[in-house]
C-alpha cells in the first residue's frame, strides 16, 4: 500500500515537470529541438532532484524491530524470543501477511543480508523509468 501511494506521489510528481517542458521548449523553440530538450531536462532536473529526493527519501537509518515471546526460528526452527526487521531504509516488511521470526543469531545473520537502497540506486532506478518512458 505504502509503494502505491509513493507511485501516486510520484507520477503526480512526473506531471508536475510537464509545465517546465512546454515552457522551456516553447522559450527555445528557435533553437535545435536536442539542445532545446537537453536544457529543458536540465532546468527539470536541478528542481526535481529535490522533490525526487523527498519522494525517495529513507524511512529510517535505524532498523525498527518486532520481538515477540514463544515464536518458531523461520532458519534453524529452534523455539525461543524471535526477532524480525520490520522496517530500515527501503526495507519495508510492516504489512508482510506472514512475517518471518528468527533467534538472535538467525536474526543477525538475516540483517546482514539486507540491503539499504543507496542513493546510486535510487538514480539508476529513476533512469530506468526515464529510459522506459523514451
Ligand atoms: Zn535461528
Amino acid at each position: 500500500m505504502k509503494l502505491i501511494k509513493k507511485y501516486g506521489l510520484y507520477l503526480i510528481r512526473w506531471q508536475l515537470s510537464t509545465p517546465i517542458l512546454a515552457i522551456v521548449l516553447k522559450l527555445l523553440s528557435n533553437m535545435n529541438t536536442l539542445t532545446a530538450t537537453i536544457i529543458a531536462n536540465l532546468i527539470g532536473g536541478l528542481i526535481f532532484f529535490w522533490v525526487d529526493k523527498f519522494i525517495f527519501r529513507k524511512k529510517s537509518d535505524v532498523p525498527l524491530w518486532e520481538i515477540k515471546d514463544n515464536v518458531e526460528c523461520f532458519d534453524c526452527h529452534k523455539k525461543n524470543k524471535g526477532y524480525r526487521i520490520v522496517e530500515w531504509g527501503n526495507y519495508d516488511r510492516s504489512e508482510d501477511k506472514n512475517p518471518q521470526y528468527r533467534c538472535k543469531e538467525c536474526s543477525i545473520k538475516k540483517m546482514k543480508t539486507i540491503n539499504k537502497w543507496t542513493i546510486l540506486d535510487r538514480f539508476v532506478f529513476l533512469f530506468s523509468i526515464l529510459w522506459y518512458k523514451l
